[in-house]
Formats: C-alpha cells, structure tokens, sequence
C-alpha cells in the first residue's frame, strides 16, 4: 500500500479527519491553499473520477456540499468555496488517487491564492506552522457536521 491516500483512509497514517462515510473520508488539507482546505477522499482507490461508481462520484459531490456548510458556519468570515478535483496527473493531481478540495474564499484573498499555489510544498516550515492550525480549523468544522467518526 504505498498510496498516501490510502494510508490515511485505513489509519496507517495521521490526518486532522473531519467526517466519514460508506464512500468519503473528509480531513483538512496539511498544504491549504487558505485557511480552513479540506480535502474529501474517495475511500476507493482510483486515480480519476471516472473510475469511481456512479455512487462514489455522487457521495464526493454530497460530502462537499455538507462540509461547505459546515466551514461556513464554523468561520463567518468564508464567504464562498472553490470544489477542485484536479483530475490526472496533467491536471496537477499529486496524489493518484481522486480527491476533492474544498478551498475557502474570504472576499479578500485573490492576490495570496496564486502565491500559496506556487509555494504550498516548497517550505517545510508550511506543514510545521500548520500542525496546530489545521487541529484547531477541524474541531470548529466538526462542530457543525453529524458525528461519524
Ligand atoms: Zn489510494
């Protein structure tokens, strides 16, 4: 098993998890583009949408509509979201395994996405900082979800 996804899908590695489902594992993005990046694994191992069931698909689409709401609930200051799937390794996918991002949009950020974009993985110090942040965003998130973990 040498997929990171799925490591974290079976436990095998640490993540901040925010809910799951018969098909989803939502948890927060360790590289957020903004404040508050979820990510919402398919607990199929698949590297595009279109491999998954017509159930995955529609269970990815149901948990980001879920989790949108509950990151707007948690932080008042989110006023929209992006949902990404970057779908194949030329679409920027870096883990080959279908994955859809939740990125928050605060009214006031369009300068720092692109930044954030080319810079994300570049310094360690990012996933560092980031540790206590991301534990602090999943307990608020969690707060307005249904308890399924
Ligand atoms: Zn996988």
């Amino acid at each position: 098993m040498s997929c990171i996804f799925c490591q974290i899908n079976q436990g095998a590695l640490p993540a901040h998890a925010l809910e799951v489902t018969e098909h989803t594992h939502a948890i927060m993005d360790k590289f957020p583009l903004s404040p508050g990046h979820i990510i919402v694994l398919s607990k199929t191992h698949a590297s595009t949408v279109s491999a998954l069931t017509s159930d995955e698909r529609a269970a990815l689409l149901d948990a980001g509509h879920r989790l949108s709401g509950a990151l707007k609930k948690a932080d008042d200051r989110i006023k929209d979201v992006h949902f990404l799937i970057n779908d194949g390794p030329k679409a920027n996918q870096h883990v080959p395994h279908v994955h859809l991002h939740i990125i928050p949009r605060y009214g006031w950020d369009l300068a720092k996405l692109p930044y954030r974009f080319m810079t994300r993985f570049a310094n360690p110090l990012n996933y560092l900082l980031a540790e206590k942040r991301l534990s602090s965003w999943a307990v608020k998130i969690r707060n307005h979800l249904p308890n399924t973990m």
